[in-house]
């Protein structure tokens, strides 16, 4: 398999078969992208040879794959007819396969025609990873977000309207220490508007490498305690009062993992996201955070 780096997979999708198209984002300005620190420039699609030779060897394995994760930082994001192309050819190649994901801008949504989202439902596309990050429009801004809190909005409408699923991230700690609590209200309040088939909560790490990096040596950027970014969650998760859908915190760069339904385990995570809270201990929190490995 053709893979530019070892590949990266979210919990959810450990059963999709993982075939890129793509090296870098078409977009390529968030303030704490590592992706984009690593793959600087413009974005490449994987050419249709490599991506055949891919299929091919999926196709030999023992596995009858029903999905496939699209593997590049903002696949739905390629122009529109070599996207098809690719997944015209993981039909042909793959015909076991029904749906086909990976991740999403909500600008790369916003480029396509109600038509062209029409074409990939079509083609299988379904339960997207969808980058909302946050509501709060500061932090959008802060971040170089190319969205607004009305974009994921609009956008989500469409993809709902094409009949596309989408799993929706929120980022902790985006906005910064100190503004949690009114990141968390703000992005509760639109995530309960959109009510998204499943929720992804990650947190903010600041890597060297990144624009945010020199930020935060620059003092512009003062990145938020744990304690803070438990606090972030629980609100968040607290004020997500309209939703019926699954939440899941089981990516690494949390620390504190679970997941739920909601409204059934609110009261329970909320709970949790209090205990770890009170008890943080930030110091070796903070230690465990600088040593990650950069996603
Ligand atoms: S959209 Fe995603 S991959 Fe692209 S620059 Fe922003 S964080 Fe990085």
């Amino acid at each position: 398999m053709h893979f530019a780096e070892e590949p990266h997979r979210l919990g959810f999708e450990r059963a999709s078969a993982l075939l890129q198209v793509q090296i870098g984002c078409t977009w390529g300005r968030c303030a704490y992208c590592a992706v984009c620190a690593r793959h600087p420039g413009p974005a490449e699609v994987t050419p249709l040879e490599e991506v055949t030779e891919d299929l091919n060897e999926l196709a030999q394995g023992w596995r009858a794959h029903s999905r496939v994760f699209l593997y590049g930082s903002n696949p739905f994001g390629i122009p529109h007819e070599q996207l098809v192309a690719r997944m015209e050819l993981i039909h042909e190649k793959l015909p076991s396969v029904k749906s086909i994901g990976g991740f999403a801008c909500i600008s790369d949504i916003k480029a396509r025609s109600d038509k062209e989202l029409a074409e990939w439902a079509a083609l299988g596309a379904d339960g997207l990873s969808l980058g909302a990050e946050s509501g709060y429009a500061p932090a959008l801004a802060l971040m170089r977000k190319p969205q607004r809190p009305a974009d994921i909005e609009e956008q989500c409408a469409r993809l709902d309207a094409a009949g596309i699923t989408y799993t929706l991230f929120y980022l902790v700690g985006m906005a910064g220490r100190g503004h949690g609590a009114e990141s968390a209200k703000a992005s509760a309040e639109v995530f309960n508007r959109i009510d998204p088939y499943r929720i992804n909560v990650m947190t903010l790490s600041v890597f060297e490498g990144t624009p945010l990096y020199e930020m935060v040596q620059r003092g512009e950027f003062e990145p938020a305690s744990e304690r803070e970014n438990f606090l972030e969650m629980r609100d968040f998760v607290n004020g997500l009062t309209d939703c019926r859908t699954f939440i899941d915190t089981g990516h690494d760069v949390n620390l504190v993992h679970f997941d739920g339904v909601l409204p059934r385990d609110r009261e329970g995570m909320v709970k949790l996201l209090s205990l770890r809270a009170e008890r943080a201990n930030e110091r070796m929190l903070s230690d465990y955070r600088s040593r990650m490995r950069r996603f």
